[in-house]
């Protein structure tokens, strides 16, 4: 048998139950901030990727998919999405129609890193890019959307973390006084942070390695190298999360391996995913327009994974999605009347109520189990006393059976299946904000 790939999942009920419920917080979400979507190809011209997030990081260095198609060209599927916006936004001028554009987006990302708990192969980020502006508020709505989206979720285990990279004339002299703190310890680095001391130096500061952890926590910090406009901006990013009460935690060895970086860089970690712990990362990123090309434009943007959101979720044991159910299931006691059954359950589904009925020829007592296993609320009995045109409801929580007549009653059959037993005094004893004199 052929199997899915290492690394990638098929995804279906019930899991998929969550992620309809987190897509569609993903796009209220940004739809109420006016970020507007993009969808852009799976795949891109590999030089796209090399570009933008650099030669020396994992993901261009060990991690991408990269092939030469049949005409020879080498293409990539899509790392991340950060690059490929802003390549849409310069192919097709956005920049030039609007200084500001706003984009979210939900898609699939494919790295060639090695599958474990909260790491694929294919895997789903959503994220946004605010292109055009240096404003540090957007820096930090960058941190307070998916901090939105992970609170609506329920989700609390998770760390706001948040640095300064500064402008990146301040950066390359910070380097060198890293470079300088740490040629005379390079032999007591890893192997791996002794190759990034020549590639990618920022980047030792990633070290999971317990000797470079500790050679790095005394190493300079960047923040004593940025440039006072660019501490004031940190400073605004910081004064914005301070009054939308979102607590954080600056962290000076927070990075980002990636080359387009500048300024503000964050992360938002959980303790409820295992060693895979970011569920979310993302900064400003003025230098990488100009890195392809186009003319400086300002911009900040993040990237969230959705499979370990979906895990945090999991295992901080919330429900997101009520258990799979319909409102009703049509049960056809005379094969005769297949035809009015089919009809009516067509006609309910046009009402908006969620309706199914048997295809495979069952028995009564087998489409009852199957009403049982869809959790219907309801069971629509189609049979011979359809010819005198009645139908019997059966309410499955409380076990009543009442019978409508179709010339009649239908509309007290649609109220019913539709509201369930809330009788008309339930309804007004309902909460309605707007009857709520403080409102006025
Ligand atoms: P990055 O672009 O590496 O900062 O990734 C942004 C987010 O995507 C991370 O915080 C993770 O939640 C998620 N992510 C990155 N790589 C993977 C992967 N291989 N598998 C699953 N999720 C990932």
């Amino acid at each position: 048998m052929i199997k899915a790939i290492k690394g990638t999942k098929d995804i279906f009920q019930p899991e998929i139950f969550n992620w309809n419920v987190l897509e569609n917080l993903i796009l209220e979400t940004f739809l109420n901030y006016n970020y507007s979507e993009i969808r852009t190809p799976i795949f891109e011209e590999t030089a796209l990727f090399a570009r933008s997030i650099g030669e020396a990081t994992d993901i261009v260095g060990k991690e991408m998919y990269t092939f030469t198609d049949k005409g020879g060209t080498s293409l990539t599927l899509k790392p991340e999405m950060t690059a490929s916006v802003m390549r849409a936004v310069l192919e097709h001028s956005l920049h030039k129609k609007q200084p500001l554009n706003k984009f979210f987006y939900i898609s699939p990302m494919f790295r060639q890193e090695r599958p474990q708990a909260g790491r694929l192969r294919q895997f789903h980020q959503f994220g946004a890019e605010a292109i055009g502006s240096n404003d540090p508020y957007l820096d930090a709505e960058m941190i307070m959307l998916p901090y939105i989206i992970l609170a609506s979720l329920g989700l609390t285990n998770f760390k706001i973390k948040i640095n300064t990279l500064g402008s990146p004339k301040e950066r390359e002299q910070y380097k060198l006084v890293l470079r300088n703190y740490l040629q005379p310890k390079l032999n007591d680095l890893s192997e791996e942070s002794r190759k990034r001391f020549e590639t990618n130096i920022l980047r030792i500061f990633d070290s999971k390695d317990a000797r470079d952890i500790e050679i790095m926590k005394d190493a300079p910090k960047i923040e004593d190298y940025i440039s006072d406009a660019d501490r004031e901006h940190f400073e605004k990013v910081l004064a914005v999360l301070a009054v939308s009460q979102l607590d954080f935690e600056i962290d000076h060895t927070l990075v980002r391996g990636l080359d387009y970086y500048t300024h503000t860089t964050f992360e938002i970690v959980s303790d409820s995913v295992g060693a895979q712990s970011a569920l979310c990362g993302g900064g400003r990123y003025n230098l990488l327009s100009s890195q392809l090309g186009g003319p400086e434009i300002p911009a900040v943007g993040f990237a969230a994974g959705m499979e370990r959101i979906l895990l945090a979720v999991k295992n901080e044991n919330i429900t997101l999605a009520d258990k799979n159910f319909i409102d009703t299931y049509v049960v056809v006691t005379d094969k005769e009347m297949k035809n009015s059954a089919y009809s009516f359950t067509t006609y309910l589904r046009m009402e908006g109520i969620r309706t199914d009925m048997d295809f495979l020829g069952r028995s009564v007592k087998a489409q009852m189990r199957e009403a049982n296993r869809l959790n219907a609320r309801y069971v629509l009995f189609i049979g011979e006393e359809l010819s005198e045109n009645k139908v019997i409801l059966k309410n499955m929580e409380t076990g009543e059976q009442t019978e409508f007549d179709l010339q009649e009653e239908l509309e007290e059959l649609i109220d019913e299946i539709i509201l369930g037993d809330l009788s008309d005094e339930d309804i007004e004893d309902e909460d309605f904000p707007f009857d709520d004199p403080s409102l006025n």
